[in-house]
């Protein structure tokens, strides 16, 4: 969604209503874990409103577990947490597990995937950032595809149902190289809004 136009939010989720996306992806950002500042609960209430797929809400923000409860209540479905961000982060898991929400950790690209050894059974999905987070329109970190690896072999020996999720300068042409690599599920900001014929964009992606 930090790819939409915010002018026009509910135009852009209808599209994607409309569209054979699976989640929307909602960045908030605090100016303090990330340079930028995105947007709160009160935008994200909005969002749900009318969204008719899971709101996947992705904290860049520094001690997530402060607003665990309120992004439940502005209407998140999955809710990640950066390791980085978390200094209790199996209780900030759990926290978000007992508010009744999917929960993960997501790893920035200097952060190894090896940390994720006594967390990665609590995680529903894991996402790995494939660019350094605080702005859409990056272009894609080439060792991600080693690190989305390293994840699928940790998942696949600790917690086989856990998703891996990209973020980060997905398009459609290194999407078929993610999924082969192990990812599960991408996000895809600017590669859709920034096409002329996003709903196809979404197809292709799909594809
Ligand atoms: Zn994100």
């Amino acid at each position: 969604m930090l790819s939409a136009d915010f002018g026009n939010l509910q135009r852009d989720i209808e599209m994607l209503n409309a569209s054979e996306c699976d989640w929307l992806h909602v960045d908030v950002m605090d100016g303090v874990f990330v340079p930028n500042i995105s947007f709160g609960q009160p935008v994200v209430k909005h969002i749900k409103k009318h969204a008719r797929k899971p709101l996947d809400v992705h904290l860049m923000i520094v001690d997530p577990g402060r607003y665990v409860n309120d992004f439940k209540e502005a209407g998140a479905d999955i809710l990640t947490v950066h390791y980085e961000a978390c200094t209790h982060l199996d209780r900030t898991l759990h926290a978000i597990k007992d508010a009744g929400m999917q929960c993960g950790v997501v790893l920035n690209p200097g952060t190894s995937v090896a940390l994720l050894e006594d967390t990665i059974q609590l995680c529903d999905v894991v996402l790995l950032m494939s660019v350094n987070p605080g702005f859409g329109g990056q272009k894609l970190i080439e060792n991600t595809y080693n690190k989305v690896e390293q994840l699928r072999a940790l998942c696949n020996r600790k917690n086989p149902q856990c998703l891996i999720e990209v973020d980060g300068g997905v398009n459609t042409e290194n999407a078929p190289k993610l999924f082969a690599a192990g990812a599960d599920v991408l996000v895809a900001g600017n590669a859709v809004f920034r096409s002329a014929d996003p709903v196809k964009t979404i197809h292709d992606l799909k594809q």
